[in-house]
């Protein structure tokens, strides 16, 4: 990293927001984007694209949105020139995990390296990087996150993000409610924690609920064996518990069979694919009756595969946008002697084959889709491989692949992210009222999603960021 220069590039990051000092100390800060192609994707057809938009901004919220020869700019605004470029609203991963962090040390329990680098110094390496993980967000245009369980610790997150001016906003869940134990990931504050019976599943529940959790989540793992229905029991007992207490409950249930038990047993938020089999109507009737929304998170388990082949390479997005001490972290497989890795990963290297689409996935979202249930763009973030920021272009490239438009991907991740983070009324919208988290790109979103990643300027709370100079003040 460049010393000298990180702070200063960092300073004139902020100059723009500072400016709003010259307009008093009590008026709010002002800015027009003048001129831009505005987004909406909660609309439809022509409704949905405003070329020669003006959006004002005043202090943390859009004031006005309306044609340019109409809308004037405020006096003393800062003016942003928004010709040749698209606005949309603040992109929303209904999918992460702060506690970890995409790089190979992150989840021994899928390959321990703990000889190299301990569990416990990855993970007190991922609480002293959040302020800087929190701008890598901002800088790949995401200005809300859903952090799907981690430790207790996923509250002092919460609370952070609120107090940062580079930070998105961060809805959570507090330490997984599992079918199963993982020992790998247990230090002092445990990120998965096994619920044997209903009643230790209620008692996990009502230790979270003190810190106000904006989802209870279940890890529901049905191996070869287990009795499913005295597991959809548990899962029964903790979301009447969570919605007794006005949280709802987001579950993990990657095959069909507990995909289904879960909905019986009141899941409000699937967080993954079903990925064993193709859908059915029970399903999708069981997660219309719930009101229920599907996070497909496509390509996480791709980023296992590549990365465990030793096939990861950095997407240009990635290259840009990513936290650069994680881009880094991504070569190290092949500088470990192989003596040190499992034989399991020194095959799969050696083989270096590419690994396969996820084909039931992506056929899964289709039909979800298409039969109207909401999907959520979210990608695990912090697996390995599926790296905080820009690892939402992936995703997004994968749901297009799918068969969505780019405005219903667009939708996914937005309006509907909205609805994951709890936050409908005030994010994932372009309106008067709405919080002034917006991003401004080079390209059109609408004729392709991976323009998404061609990121001009974002705005969260009205501040505006320069990505590239956000990733300059964290190398
Ligand atoms: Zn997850």
């Amino acid at each position: 990293m460049n010393f000298v220069r990180a702070p200063l590039l960092a300073a004139i990051g902020f100059f723009c927001a500072n400016a709003a000092a010259e307009q008093g100390p009590s008026a709010p800060r002002v800015v027009a984007i003048v001129d831009a192609t505005v987004v909406h994707p909660d609309r439809d057809g022509a409704d949905a694209i405003r070329p020669h938009t003006t959006v004002v901004i005043e202090g943390s919220r859009i004031s006005q949105v309306g044609p340019s020869s109409s809308t004037p700019v405020p006096k003393g605004a800062q003016v942003v020139d928004g010709a040749g470029k698209w606005l949309i609203p603040g992109l929303i991963d209904g999918h992460v995990h702060f506690f970890q962090s995409g790089n190979f040390y992150t989840r021994p329990d899928g390959l321990d390296l703990t000889k190299r680098v301990p569990y416990a110094s990855e993970v007190a390496r991922n609480k002293a990087r959040l302020a800087a993980t929190f701008k890598v967000w901002i800088a790949s245009g995401v200005t809300t996150v859903v952090d799907v369980g981690g430790p207790l610790w996923n509250f002092e997150v919460r609370k952070a993000a609120q107090a940062s001016e580079a930070a998105p906003h961060v809805a959570v869940a507090g330490p997984l409610v599992s079918m199963v134990a993982d020992p790998k990931l247990e230090l002092d504050d445990p990120p998965i924690i096994k619920a044997a019976t209903a009643e230790e599943g209620v008692r996990l529940v009502a230790r979270q609920l003190p810190y106000q959790p904006d989802y209870i989540k279940v890890w529901f793992i049905h191996e070869q064996g287990t009795d499913l229905a005295a597991q959809e029991a548990i899962v029964r007992a903790v979301g009447e518990t969570a919605h007794t207490a006005g949280v709802p409950l987001a579950v993990h249930a990657t095959e069909l069979v507990t995909a289904k038990a879960a909905l019986r047993a009141g899941a409000d938020y699937l967080v993954h694919s079903v990925g064993d089999e193709p859908v059915d109507a029970e399903f999708l009737d069981l997660a219309k009756r719930n009101k229920a929304l599907y996070c497909p998170t496509l390509w996480v388990i791709s980023g296992y595969r590549y990365a465990f082949a030793g096939l990861w390479r950095p997407t240009q997005a990635e290259q840009r946008l990513a936290d650069p001490q994680i881009l880094a972290m991504m070569r190290d497989l092949e500088r470990i002697p192989k003596e040190e890795l499992p034989p399991r990963i020194v095959e799969r290297m050696a083989e270096a084959k590419t690994p396969p689409p996820p084909t039931m996935m992506l056929r899964n979202l289709k039909s979800v889709h298409d039969a109207g249930v909401p999907v959520v763009m979210g990608t695990d973030a912090g697996n390995i491989g599926t790296l905080h920021g820009p690892s939402v272009f992936r995703e997004m490239a994968l749901m297009q692949e799918a068969g969505l438009t780019p405005l219903q991907v667009l939708r996914a991740a937005t309006v509907n992210g909205a609805r994951a983070a709890r936050r409908e009324s005030t994010v994932g919208t372009i309106a008067p009222g709405a919080a002034a988290d917006l991003v401004l790109l080079t390209a059109d979103p609408t004729v392709d999603i991976n323009n998404a990643a061609r990121i001009y300027r974002v705005f969260r709370k009205g501040r505006m960021f320069d990505p590239d100079e956000l990733i300059v003040s964290i190398r």
